[in-house]
């Protein structure tokens, strides 16, 4: 996979993608990251890209000449590598765009090329999203102030799913919202830390009850935290039953509340 990041920040993808599992995916050749600034492709005396709003108002908005020059430069060259219809993904990064989703990235690591636009300043011109761009894409409903942490997250989510990227020591199948469920909760040596011990089925060395116990933990888990995933789950009957055994348990304890994950917890 061939993935082209366009930003006035190279510099703060140098880390990202050169550490750790995205690191060694490229050295590997999984797939290659490339960074350009698109102020080289600004024309004007000063390497401008930026200009106030007509309307007025505050605030600054990414002209749209640069940009434009920058993705048909890279699409001219990934036709040039004779890519059979290799036609890019152009991808906004945009707090209005579609929320991204574990679903949004399986799409997108079919792709051979993706294409990202990273924002700075009040915005784009308008004219980008409406003729250059595939996809808007949102990492979700809050503002930063640029583009780079997003398109930063959406590669490593997508490139954790290329085929060779996540060796035996990590697995993507189980992982949360790789079913439509949250996953299992995990435990390592030692036995017993503390008070607290390991559960004992995890112990007991009988794969099927240990499945069984993972499942059902998984599927308690969307129950408490993201009951809302379950209405798209593949669950069978049984595990349906289940579930609404488990409801029932729950709001007669009187645990109708949401299980936040501890966000709101307060230590006592
Ligand atoms: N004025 C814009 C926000 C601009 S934020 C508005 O109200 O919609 C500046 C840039 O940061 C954006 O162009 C975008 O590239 C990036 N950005 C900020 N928040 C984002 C988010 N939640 N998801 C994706 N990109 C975001």
């Amino acid at each position: 996979m061939r993935v082209d990041v366009l930003t006035l920040f190279p510099e703060m993808f140098d880390g990202v993608f050169g550490s750790s599992i995205l690191g060694k995916a490229r050295e590997k050749g999984l797939v290659s990251l490339t960074t350009v600034n698109f102020r080289d492709y600004s024309t004007n005396k000063h390497h401008t890209v930026d200009d106030t709003p007509y309307g007025g108002g505050g605030g600054m908005v990414l002209k749209p000449e640069p940009i434009f020059a920058a993705v048909e430069d890279m699409v001219g060259q990934a036709g040039d590598e004779g890519e059979a219809g290799a036609s890019p993904r152009i991808i906004l990064m945009c707090p209005q765009g579609r929320p991204f989703t574990q679903e949004i990235a399986r799409e997108l690591s079919q792709e051979r090329h993706l294409v990202f636009i990273c924002g700075h300043y009040e915005g784009y011109d308008e004219r980008i999203r409406e003729h250059l761009i595939t996809d808007e894409l949102s990492i979700g409903d809050y503002v930063l102030t640029g583009g780079e942490l997003p398109a930063m997250v959406v590669i490593d989510a997508v490139a954790r799913l290329l085929p060779g990227v996540l060796g035996n020591e990590q697995s993507a199948a189980s992982d949360s919202f790789g079913d439509g469920l949250l996953e299992y909760p995990h435990y390592t040596r030692p036995p017993a830390f503390r008070e607290w011990p390991v559960p004992d089925v995890l112990l007991s060395g009988n794969h099927a009850e240990i499945d069984k116990w993972r499942r059902r933990q998984s599927l308690l888990r969307t129950l408490t935290r993201r009951p809302e995933l379950l209405e798209q789950a593949e669950l069978t009957q049984k595990e349906r039953e289940w579930l609404e055994q488990a409801r029932a348990e729950r709001s007669a304890a009187g645990e109708t509340e949401r299980d936040d994950g501890g966000f709101s917890r307060k230590d006592s």
